[in-house]
């Protein structure tokens, strides 16, 4: 049994979005807090007729209370084993775990029942991220929920919440011991991951399958990665037969990330160059030169306030890649700002093309894929919006 710290009471007529499932109780829904939690402490959560609605992990703060369970009983610990075997089948159910990919994302928080909590397992590793302090508390709980969940399909876990917390927390193996770099196989693409040094977990397993979708494109065409990273897009473009690929990232680091990856799937300079430099300055003169061209740029903004901002950089990005391309050309472009939704994107895209005057078709909306699940009670989890467009 898990030992709760306080009660929390919810004002009348409060209690409605708590019973349909939403994950976060808001400070101002509170009418009284029973008892003197600390932070990351478990807490109860009643209405005002002092009905148990569920239990949660308590902070301080906007989000006071994240729900973990919407049961009149108590939790025990098996809640943990019980939503990652959940979360488990469905990776399973929908085929993101199969014989070509053994990398993929086993918890992806609200998604999956466990707010603020990010696993990913890159094959036989699995990197926990913790984004509040009750989950940071129950780590090693988890660790365990995950290894008798997985078994001998995880053989170490990482915990890498050094700068998600905002409290001291030393990234650790809870777990084994992973080797870093490391081979994870994704669509039977190969790619180094390097959780320690690497940016999030280390890989951005997200955009799995919309890196598939532009290898289906990919053959016989020149292709420009912008923000590459690792060179996720890169290295599927060049497996499907890219006459020649272009990365360019502004982290010199990326670019040696990129490069290693490009070699490990045997290509050389032939067929791909690497740019360390700022997207916006690399597409300056580079009118008529790819048939495809791909924007996934780091969210340009992480809070309401900077989002006004982020849609002029958008909306510039886009106006440019339209601009440069070659006619009936493709554009895969992105965004993955939570706080920009999917008609804001549009619209600012919409814009960028009135501005680079040119016809344009969209062929594709794109999303996150079924190991980034998003509750339908908490729309906020959606957060990865793309287009595919065509430029005439
Ligand atoms: N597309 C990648 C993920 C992109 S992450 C993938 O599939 O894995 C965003 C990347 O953009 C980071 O590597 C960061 O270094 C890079 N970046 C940020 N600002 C940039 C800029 N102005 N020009 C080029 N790269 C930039």
């Amino acid at each position: 049994m898990i030992k709760t710290t306080g009660t929390i009471y919810l004002k009348r007529g409060r209690e409605a979005s708590v019973k349909r499932f939403h994950p976060w109780v808001f400070s101002g829904a509170i009418q009284t807090l029973e008892g003197n939690p600390e932070e990351g402490d478990w807490v109860e959560v009643k209405d005002s007729q002092k009905e148990t609605l569920g239990f949660g992990h308590y902070q301080k703060g906007t989000i006071t209370v994240r729900l973990l369970s919407f049961s009149k009983n108590i939790p025990d610990k098996k809640i943990y084993i019980d939503k990652i075997v959940n979360a488990f089948n469905q990776r399973v159910f929908s085929k993101v775990i199969n014989e070509h990919t053994n990398s993929y994302r086993l918890v992806h928080g609200e998604g999956d029942g466990l707010p603020a909590l990010i696993v990913d397992v890159y094959n036989g590793v699995a990197v926990m991220q913790a984004h509040s302090i009750g989950m940071h508390n129950d780590r090693q709980v988890i660790a365990e929920a995950i290894k008798e969940t997985l078994f001998d399909a995880v053989h170490s876990i990482y915990y890498k919440s050094q700068n998600t917390l905002g409290i001291k927390s030393e990234n650790e193996y809870l777990v084994g011991m992973g080797v870093v770099p490391h081979v994870i196989t994704e669509h039977s693409n190969k790619f180094y991951v390097d959780w320690e040094d690497g940016q999030k977990t280390g890989f951005f397993l997200d955009q799995r399958e919309n890196r598939k979708l532009l290898g289906q494109m990919t053959k016989g065409v020149s292709v420009l990665n912008t923000f590459c990273y690792t060179g996720g897009f890169s290295v599927y473009a060049l497996n499907a037969g890219a006459t020649l690929v272009h990365s360019v990232d502004a982290s010199e680091k990326a670019i040696d990330l990129t490069r290693k990856n490009i070699e490990l799937n045997g290509f050389d300079a032939q067929q791909h160059e690497c740019f360390a430099a700022d997207t916006f300055d690399f597409l300056k003169d580079k009118k008529n030169q790819y048939d495809l061209i791909i924007l996934d740029p780091p969210a340009f903004a992480k809070h309401k306030e900077a989002r006004h901002q982020a849609m002029k950089g958008y909306q510039r990005l886009n106006a440019e890649a339209m601009r440069v391309i070659k006619p009936n050309g493709i554009i895969f472009t992105f965004s993955c700002s939570q706080v920009v939704d999917k008609q804001l994107f549009y619209n600012t895209v919409v814009s960028s093309a009135i501005q680079a005057g040119r016809e344009i078709k969209v062929l594709q909306h794109l999303g996150q894929p079924a190991d980034h699940p998003v509750s339908i009670y908490h729309p906020e989890g959606e957060y990865l919006k793309g287009l595919m467009l065509y430029v005439l």
